[in-house]
């Protein structure tokens, strides 16, 4: 499916083209306090299907609890969060924050991982069958 989308401000835009049926939300809490909500909303995308059409994203570099880096760019004016990548992999795929994507109403997750740090009041946590939980 061809998505594309923009930051908040406009500033970095972009194309991609993305597997419905790879939509994930991640309730981890680093994902809770990078995107400073309950959980994020992404879906993997292989760098070739990934085009920067306007802007350039600040990255920042995350260090997990396991001590494994990935850059989470952000877009540098309004911080919307844009995509995040792993650190000296290839082949490169970026994890597309749906939020930022025009088509983001057709695209529900598929998949939930990190559910138990899942705040409690999160409304899909344990209600939402269809989904598949890890
Ligand atoms: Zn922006
Ligand atoms: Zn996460």
């Amino acid at each position: 499916m061809k998505i594309d989308g923009n930051c908040h401000c406009g500033f970095i835009q972009y194309k991609a083209e993305v597997n419905p049926e790879e939509v994930y939300i991640c309730h981890c809490t680093d994902c809770q306090s990078i995107s400073g909500s309950p959980f994020r909303w992404a879906v993997s995308v292989p760098a070739e299907n990934f085009k920067l059409i306007s802007g350039n994203p600040k990255t920042y570099e995350k260090i997990s609890a396991n001590g494994r880096a990935s850059h989470q760019l952000f877009c540098p004016e309004c911080a919307s969060p844009i995509y995040s990548t792993a650190v000296g992999t290839e082949p490169k795929s970026y994890n597309l924050r749906l939020g930022t994507s025009n088509q983001r109403s057709d695209l529900p997750p598929k998949l939930e991982v990190w559910c138990r740090s899942a705040q409690e009041w999160v409304a899909s946590k344990g209600t939402n069958e269809k989904l598949n939980k890890q």
